[in-house]
């Protein structure tokens, strides 16, 4: 099968083995979304090599363990525990010390024809939902989880800061618990693509007219500045929600956290289920979130494209 990977400093198409597993399950993949994360891993992130991609739809071929789920149209939790920790044994395989993690950590990815995943990791897709839409469950999952991390009021003023794909989905996603929810990014053609969302949106150079306003801050510019301005904007006591994975070290004054009393959260992964609901209720808009779609065969310039300007996702289809 064709796979695109990262070794040896190097990204690129190759064609290796079908994966083979006795006790997982086999899935052909359909659609793939490229992530900030597999650019940062192409720059160093997390030290993989191997098959990129983490947020799929695909059709389980085969899985002796669970055998309902052939034929099945599915996404799947990216995060495989050991299933022996304490943490699998309380159903939180996201963080087990042992964890493999789907095209990150140990564990080849989903920018291929055929991926596996352990069976209980694999969510049906519901049929009102489409390919195009279920890659972002995964994303959606990781913006939405943060509702289950922080207690959102309806009158809590929210700031996002980003206007990239994770800060559109958290934005979309707080502001379902939020009715006084502000996007802030570079530009105005990304932050357009909240209209009608009961989201007020914000140039960066405009959000210092705010005050220390905001309860809740969510960092996801993917920027170490985005920092920065999150403190200009938190009231005291405030909290600081931080979703950028970027591989480069921070300078931050952790001064100001003291002084004003910040609560810091750190926010990764989500539920999936939650995610798959809110796209089947047409909660979530993410159809205007797809930038252009290549085959798989094209996956290397797939990749470069998604680190241009203006780019928001770019999607893989490995059936053309
Ligand atoms: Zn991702
Ligand atoms: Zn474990």
């Amino acid at each position: 099968m064709r796979a695109l990977r990262f070794e040896n400093n190097q990204l690129r198409l190759r064609g290796v083995a079908v994966p083979m597993s006795k006790t997982e399950a086999l899935v052909r993949v359909l659609k793939s979304g490229i992530c900030n994360t597999d650019t940062e891993i192409c720059k160093g992130y997390a030290n993989f090599q191997g098959t990129i991609g983490h947020e799929f739809v695909g059709v389980v071929e085969e899985s002796s363990g669970a055998p309902h789920l052939i034929g099945k149209r599915v996404v799947g939790e990216i995060n495989a525990g050991c299933g022996e920790c304490g943490l699998c044994k309380k159903n939180d395989s996201r963080h087990c010390p042992n964890r493999t993690v789907l095209g990150i950590k140990g564990r080849d990815g989903a920018h291929a024809e055929f991926l596996t995943l352990p069976a209980r990791n694999l969510l049906e897709v519901p049929d009102t939902v489409s390919d195009s839409q279920a890659v972002f469950v995964e994303p959606l999952a990781a913006a939405f989880g943060i509702t289950e991390q922080i207690e959102i009021f309806p009158d809590a003023r929210i700031a996002v800061v980003g206007d990239g794909k994770l800060g559109n989905l958290c934005a979309q996603s707080l502001a379902l618990k939020s009715n006084r929810l502000t996007l802030i990014g570079k530009h105005a053609e990304k932050l357009s693509l909240v209209a009608n969302r009961n989201i007020e949106t914000v140039l960066l150079e405009d959000a210092l007219k705010f005050g220390k306003d905001f309860d809740v801050v969510v960092e996801a510019s993917g920027s170490e500045s985005g920092f920065s301005l999150a403190l200009d904007l938190l009231k005291p006591r405030g909290k600081l929600v931080l979703k950028s994975t970027f591989s480069g070290r921070t300078n931050t004054e952790l001064w100001r956290v003291v002084v004003e009393e910040i609560t810091i959260v750190g926010s990764r992964c989500g539920r999936f289920a939650p995610a798959i609901r809110l796209l089947e209720d047409n909660k979530i808009n993410v159809e205007n979130l797809v930038s252009e779609e290549f085959s798989l065969s094209e996956g290397v310039r797939a990749m470069r494209r998604a680190e241009e300007k203006g780019v928001m996702k770019v999607l893989l289809s490995m059936t053309n």
